[in-house]
């Protein structure tokens, strides 16, 4: 498959470095609960996972939790808990969310606070090398040794210091250099280093965590738009500073933000819609749905009438599942998986991969209606939609669950009708239709379907 990478600025074919695809997302920092920017991150990672899995890959796939930082010790203060304690109260949250949404779990989450060591070691041998200084139990990283600095962003170092704000910390040798171990401040938890009791700053913990559970090059490195500059920038400095093997990732690729109106959604602008919030009102299905309708690398604005929408377009597909007793011939569905692999290859066109499911749907309700045997379609629709995350044999199995429960309310509505009390009967049917079940009164007979 072609793929984009931010890098590079192009897409190139994705050609694995080994065996096993490599692939390392930045994840949460658990200082509160996730947002839907969290989940449409979660969403096309699991997706280009899963694609490559269709493929025919392993991937090792580790995504980190940023378990300690300036915003999670202010809340664990605020609340009145420990930082432990709110980094695995909103990570017990995530990892239940991401399991509504179908996302694949990571085979490995690395706590930063789990990391110390690694963190320590890394920090170290980039001070050996003179690429790292200490000033008092502060560890910052010499930027201006970095040629490459800013190849990821394509920005020139003088740019970046001609834009950035005025710094705080007047003892950096150079505005741009960053932190790699912040020196402990009043009652902030704190580990040893061999530059006192401190804790790691944030980009050497990706750094660190990618070297030891994945090496000093893989394959794919994700996460969204926002972390290009300076987080990943910093990355592939530590890394290829630490490791003198560039690169540090074949592949960076970075999904657009979502925003709610004109602005990223973002908890410093305030204008948050909380996974939860969304799961009040949406189902986790059409939730990924939406967030698959729109290239990965385009910004995608939260409105609720796309959503509804994305509900119906969901049950148009699930629909085509429905089970059919017709027999008369299979139909031919050649072509539908080389367009949904060819939409696929090019850089992930989901959009374009969803055009091909709703194609074959016509498809099998066209030829249902003149009697085709569709089950072979069928069975490509729910492979195809699983390879998407899309959990479309969820209804057909449902209904099968849901049949007796029907049928026994059916019979209730028929004792009610027969003792004359029409308005319960009603109320019944009523409420089954809301429920998506529609009943069909014959002579002598109640049918059902599922609307
Ligand atoms: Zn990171």
């Amino acid at each position: 498959m072609k793929l984009y990478s931010t890098l590079s600025g192009t897409m190139e074919p994705l050609i694995p470095i080994a065996d096993t695809i490599t692939l390392y997302v930045c994840g949460l920092t658990p200082y509160s609960e996730a947002h839907v920017g969290h989940a449409m991150r979660a969403v096309i990672f699991d997706v280009l996972r899963r694609y490559l899995e269709y493929q025919g890959h392993d991937v090792k796939h580790v995504e980190n939790v940023t378990d300690i930082d300036d915003k999670m010790i202010a809340r664990a203060a605020e609340e009145d808990i420990t930082v432990k304690e709110l980094s695995e109260r909103n990570m017990k949250l995530y990892m239940r969310q991401m399991a509504l949404l179908n996302v694949l779990p990571a085979h490995i989450y690395p706590k930063a606070t789990e990391e110390i060591p690694t963190i320590i070691e890394m920090i170290q041998r980039l001070e050996t090398k003179g690429i790292a200084y200490d000033i008092s139990g502060d560890v910052y990283f010499r930027v201006r040794l970095n040629k490459d600095y800013g190849k990821l962003s394509h920005r020139t170092v003088d740019g970046m210091r001609a834009g950035a704000r005025m710094e705080i910390d007047k003892r950096k040798e150079d505005s741009m250099d960053f932190a790699l171990w912040k020196s402990q401040k009043p009652d902030e938890p704190a580990w040893d280093s061999p530059w006192g009791k401190g804790r790691p700053g944030w980009h050497i913990e990706c750094s660190a965590m990618v070297s030891k559970y994945l090496g000093n090059n893989i394959d794919i490195h994700g996460g969204g738009q926002d972390l290009i500059f300076p987080h990943h920038e910093n990355e592939i400095a530590q890394t290829e500073s630490f490791s003198d093997q560039p690169p540090m990732a074949r592949f960076w690729v970075h999904n657009g933000m979502v925003q709610l109106g004109e602005d990223k959604m973002s908890k410093s602008l305030g204008n948050i819609v909380s996974l939860q919030d969304a799961f009040d009102s949406h189902s986790p299905n059409a939730l990924r749905l939406f967030f698959l309708n729109s290239h990965y690398r385009s910004p995608l604005i939260y409105r609720e009438d796309i959503l509804e929408s994305q509900e119906r377009a969901l049950e148009r597909l699930q629909n085509a599942l429905e089970p059919s007793d017709s027999t008369s011939g299979m139909l031919d569905v050649t072509g539908f998986e080389d367009r949904f692999v060819q939409a696929m290859d090019d850089d992930l066109n989901t959009p374009r991969a969803l055009a091909v499911l709703f194609d074959l749907r016509r498809e099998i309700n066209r030829a249902r209606d003149d009697n085709q045997d569709v089950t072979s379609a069928q069975s490509l629709l729910a492979h195809l939609g699983s390879v998407l995350g899309l959990q479309l044999d969820y209804v057909t199995d449902n209904s099968g669950d849901v049949a007796p429960l029907v049928e026994l309310l059916i019979k209730t509505r028929a004792g009610l009708r027969s003792a004359k009390q029409f308005e319960a009967a009603d109320h019944i049917r009523d409420r089954l239709t809301e429920l998506g079940y529609t009943l069909e009164d014959t002579p002598g007979d109640t049918t059902w379907k599922r609307s």
